[in-house]
């Protein structure tokens, strides 16, 4: 090896690293490419957003601006949920998205089963119509997972009014611990995981952050 093989020869080491980026960007490109040219079905999905993690109902929520945002119909159904103010709500009703809101809020504040099982009828009656409803293009079912866990909705109801809605509406499906049925039947679903939450060091429930 003489002096000079020993001297970093900056420039073109430079020119290597950039052709080696080009090479592997373009098979990543290929690779790329060619995933999307053989996704070309076209389908209602169904999604589920599950897991312990803080992130479902946002993502659910931020689903429906994205249609919205395209100019489709959307609806939402909330389970479990209370009267509280809801910043998702406030402003998607300005966008002719309706809430059908159950309103109950937690079990372990309402202590009443019956009172429980009675709302999640209504609402979900709601929710079997806007399933069957071919002018609504994505229907957001919030927390509609406790339904099931807590037997207040019988989960073949559930997978009736999925499998016989319109074939390209989209419905998604938040909430944690969800049946395995649902999960089977589901085309995408994520799981999200806590890794820490805010809540567990001591700070309350943030408005436009939790609410
Ligand atoms: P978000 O509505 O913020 O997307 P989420 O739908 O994933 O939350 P839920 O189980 O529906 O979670 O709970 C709603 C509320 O509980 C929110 O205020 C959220 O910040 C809070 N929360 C969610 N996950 C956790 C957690 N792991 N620990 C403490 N609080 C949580
Ligand atoms: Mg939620």
């Amino acid at each position: 090896m003489t002096e000079n093989d020993k001297t970093p020869n900056t420039g073109s080491s430079e020119q290597t690293s950039q052709q080696r980026h080009k090479q592997r960007q373009q098979k990543l490109q290929q690779h790329v490419q060619q995933g999307i040219a053989k996704a070309t079905a076209e389908k209602g999905l169904l999604l589920i957003i599950t897991g312990n993690g803080k992130g479902k109902s946002t993502s659910g929520f931020g689903t429906v601006a994205r249609a919205v945002g395209h100019g489709l119909t959307a609806a939402v159904v909330q389970f479990i949920k209370g009267s509280w103010d809801c910043g998702e709500r406030n402003l998607l009703e300005q966008h002719q998205v309706e809430f059908a809101v159950m309103a109950t809020g937690f079990t372990w504040d309402t202590q009443d089963k019956a009172g429980d099982i009675a709302a999640a009828e209504q609402v979900w009656a709601r929710a079997e119509q806007m399933l069957a409803d071919p002018a609504i293009d994505l229907v957001l079912l919030d927390e509609l997972t406790y339904m099931v866990s807590y037997h207040y909705i019988a989960l073949e109801r559930i997978v009736k009014a999925l499998q016989n809605r319109p074939a390209s509406q989209h419905v998604v499906i938040t909430g944690r611990s969800c049946h395995r049925t649902l999960i089977e039947m589901a085309d995408t679903v994520s799981e999200v995981q806590v890794v820490k939450h805010a809540f567990d060091a001591g700070i309350k429930a943030q408005r436009g952050i939790d609410w």
